[in-house]
């Protein structure tokens, strides 16, 4: 039987992890870069449990846990530190912290580096001589305007972002979230107990400064980690979506993959989480189906709904998240929060992250998809 070859543009999260699953299955890879080097800047990610279980099929699931710090308990805190809500250690629904390069690393680990290239732009799909091309070319995707001329752009969710790693430790901290008027921040701590951090505020507040000034007076140690970490090496962002979901992630033998196909909003920590999915489920059609065109559609079926409720699930935790700054507003989510019990409020937590990933055999007949989730049936 002929070698089945697929092209990927962008080397990102997505595009890597999606050439990972591909070669799993027997396929002929080559991933396009267009930056001169492969590879993720400075700051952490958040891996969910449903992305750990698709980066274990992957066969890259034990180094990411040795690279990575799972995370024990943690919790919501008010912007002057009272807990809102505690959550316990919640086992193999952990998530795990790790910086973005190393989980870059261990996925590109997973590939020869033949299949690599960089300063590789693609600018048209038509040239590319494959069975399958996808397109992992991140939230400003060329290929979706290509083959989507009128699907609408990214727009701004009138949020800014900025994400760092301190540069010492801070021993005895635990996950959490802290939610202020129009603000928010999460701690993640890594094993070497520096800590990798996110904060967000709406973008009308960030008149006021930098992070530093949007956070003075935020409860210890958000300003000492703020403090700990040099300016030059915080990541500032604008906070983009594609609000309007796409009518299809496929177009003939192209599939959009990753923040090309649905970007959202970070607050659920779930955005390279899908793009990881997507490239195990791409895969495992493409290894149980007859042909292109129908792994997919199937493709298309599986990924569509699922990724279309978190973002919209994402969208609405900002919309009680970061977004609320009126006072009455704040001080009512607080109350909901607080009285939340744990149990709830887990389930909650956990809502996206029970997924698991289809098996990625090769040349698997037929049947090896779980149920979708019961919050899409
Ligand atoms: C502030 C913030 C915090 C976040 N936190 C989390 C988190 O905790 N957990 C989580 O799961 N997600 C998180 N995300 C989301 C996550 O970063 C993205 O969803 C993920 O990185 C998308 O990966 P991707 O591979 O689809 O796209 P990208 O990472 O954007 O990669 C696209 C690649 O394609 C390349 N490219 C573009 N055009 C071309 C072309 N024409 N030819 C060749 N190459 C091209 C680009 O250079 C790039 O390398 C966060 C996002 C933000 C903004």
């Amino acid at each position: 039987m002929r070698t089945m070859k697929a092209m990927i543009v962008g080397g990102g999260l997505g595009g890597i992890a999606a050439a990972v699953a591909l070669r799993k299955i027997g396929w002929q890879v080559s991933v396009f870069e267009r930056a001169s080097e492969f590879g993720e800047v400075g700051a952490g990610v958040g891996v969910m449990p449903n992305a750990l279980r698709a980066l274990d099929e992957l066969g890259v699931g034990a180094e990411v846990r040795l690279l990575g710090t799972p995370q024990g308990t943690g919790g919501v805190r008010t912007w002057h530190g009272r807990w809102l809500v505690r959550l316990p250690n919640t086992g193999d629904q952990r998530v795990v912290a790790i910086h973005r390069a190393d989980l870059h690393r261990a996925l590109l680990s997973a590939l020869p580096p033949e299949c690599l290239h960089t300063s590789a732009e693609v600018t048209d799909v038509d040239s590319l001589e494959a069975d399958l091309v996808v397109a992992a070319d991140g939230i400003n995707s060329g290929i979706r305007a290509l083959l989507w001329p009128n699907a609408p752009a990214p727009v701004s969710a009138g949020v800014t972002a900025w994400r760092g790693v301190t540069a010492r430790t801070f021993p005895g901290l635990e996950i959490s979230q802290t939610l202020g008027r129009g603000r928010e921040f999460g701690i993640l701590p890594l094993g070497d107990g520096r800590v990798c951090w996110y904060a967000a505020a709406v973008t009308s507040i960030t008149a006021a400064g930098g992070v530093r000034e949007v956070f003075d007076g935020c409860h210890d140690p958000i300003p000492d980690l703020l403090a700990a970490t040099p300016a030059e090496a915080v990541l500032r962002h604008d906070i983009h979506e594609l609000a309007t979901p796409l009518p299809s992630y496929v177009s003939g033998r192209v599939a959009l993959l990753g923040d090309a196909a649905h970007a959202m909003t970070p607050y659920l920590g779930q955005g390279a989480c899908q793009a990881i999915e997507d490239a195990v489920v791409l895969a495992a059609a493409c290894a149980s189906e007859p042909g292109v065109k129908l792994a997919l559609a199937r493709y298309d079926a599986q990924r569509r709904p699922r990724t279309k409720a978190i973002s919209r699930a994402a969208r609405t935790m900002g919309t009680f998240g970061v977004e609320l700054r009126d006072p009455i507003g704040v001080a009512l989510r607080d109350a909901v929060l607080r009285f939340t019990p744990p149990r709830l409020a887990m389930r909650a937590m956990t809502r996206f992250s029970s997924w698991l990933p289809p098996a990625l055999n090769q040349r698997v007949t037929g049947g090896n998809f779980p149920d979708p989730p019961a919050v899409l049936k």
